[in-house]
C-alpha cells in the first residue's frame, strides 16, 4: 500500500483514456490502465509510464461486467491502494445507421458498455471513498459527449442517448454524495482524433467536419486528458454536478 493518490481510468489503453494515464502519471498519481482486448497498447503504455519513473498496472476487464468490475477494483485495492480518483472512460460506437435500421443486440451492447459501465464503477468507488462507508472522499469524471446535446441524427442516436443517461447520471449522482466528500463532474468531449471513429465506420469523419467547428480543428485526446485532470484534482474544489464542454466552440 502506498500513499500516492490512486486514479482508475477505465479504457485507458489507447485515446483519451492513454492520454488521462500519461497526464496523471506526471502527476504522481499511481494509475490503473483498464482495458478489454487491447493488450498490446495496454502494456505498451505501461511500459512508458514505468520507464519515466510513474507508478501503474494494467487491469484486463469487461467493464459492463459487474463481476469484472468487482474483480477490477479488488486488485486495485491490493496493488495500488486507497482510490481517490475514478474516470470512467470506456465506450464504444457502432457504424453510422439511422435508428430504423439499429438491432436490439447492438443497441444493448452499446448502452451496457457505455451506460451500465459508468454505473457499476461508481458503484464500487463509492464503497471506497464515501464518508459513509468510512472512506476518505474523492473524485469522479464521467466522460460524456458533445452527442448528448446533438441527438447524432442520421449517425448514431444511440451512442448520442448513451451520452445523454452519462448527463444525468452525473447530476443525479453529484447531489447524492456531495456530503460524503465525493464530487461528480463530467467532461464531454466534441471530435477528438481517436481510433473511435473508424469504429463508426468513418475514419476520416473530423476532416469532413473540422469546417463546422468554430476552431477549424478537432481536439487532441491530451486537451481532454487536461481538462479531465483539472476536474479530478483539487483545483476544481467547488465544483460538483458540472458540465465543461470541449468542442473549439461547436
Ligand atoms: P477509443 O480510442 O476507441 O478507446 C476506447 C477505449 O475503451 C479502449 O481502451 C477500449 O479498450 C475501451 N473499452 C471499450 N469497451 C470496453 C469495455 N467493455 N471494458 C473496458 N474497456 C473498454 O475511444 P476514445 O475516443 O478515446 O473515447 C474515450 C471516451 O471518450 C468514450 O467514452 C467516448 O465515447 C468519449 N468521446 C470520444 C470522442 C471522440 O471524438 N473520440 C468524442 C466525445 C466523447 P481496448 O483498447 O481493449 O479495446
Amino acid at each position: 500500500m502506498n500513499k500516492n493518490n490512486v486514479v482508475l481510468i477505465t479504457g485507458a489503453g489507447r485515446g483519451i483514456g492513454a492520454a488521462c494515464a500519461r497526464l496523471f502519471a506526471e502527476k504522481g498519481y499511481a494509475v490503473c490502465i483498464n482495458y478489454k482486448s487491447n493488450i498490446n497498447a495496454a502494456s505498451a503504455l505501461a511500459d512508458e509510464i514505468i520507464s519515466l519513473g510513474g507508478q501503474c498496472i494494467t487491469v484486463q476487464a469487461d467493464v459492463s461486467d459487474e463481476k469484472e468490475v468487482s474483480r477490477l477494483f479488488s486488485t486495485i485495492d491490493n496493488e495500488l491502494g486507497n482510490l481517490s480518483v475514478l474516470i470512467n472512460n470506456a465506450g464504444i460506437l457502432r457504424p453510422q445507421s439511422r435508428l430504423e435500421d439499429m438491432s436490439a443486440e447492438r443497441i444493448n451492447t452499446l448502452l451496457t458498455t457505455n451506460v451500465t459501465s459508468y454505473f457499476l464503477c461508481c458503484k464500487q468507488a463509492i464503497k471506497r471513498m464515501s464518508y459513509r462507508h468510512f472512506g476518505q472522499g474523492g473524485t469522479i469524471v464521467n466522460v460524456s459527449s458533445g452527442a448528448a446535446r446533438t441527438g447524432s441524427p442520421n449517425e448514431y442516436i444511440d451512442y448520442a442517448a448513451s451520452k445523454g443517461a452519462i448527463d444525468t447520471l452525473t447530476k443525479g449522482l453529484s447531489l447524492e454524495v456531495a456530503a460524503e466528500g465525493i464530487r461528480v463532474n463530467c467532461v464531454r468531449p466534441g471530435l477528438i482524433h481517436t481510433d473511435m471513429h473508424a469504429d463508426g465506420g468513418e475514419p476520416e469523419r473530423i476532416s469532413r467536419l473540422q469546417s463546422k467547428i468554430p476552431l477549424q480543428r478537432g481536439g487532441t485526446p491530451e486537451e481532454v486528458a487536461e481538462a479531465i485532470y483539472w476536474l479530478a484534482s483539487e483545483k476544481s474544489s467547488f465544483s460538483t454536478g458540472n458540465f465543461l464542454d470541449l468542442s473549439g466552440g461547436l
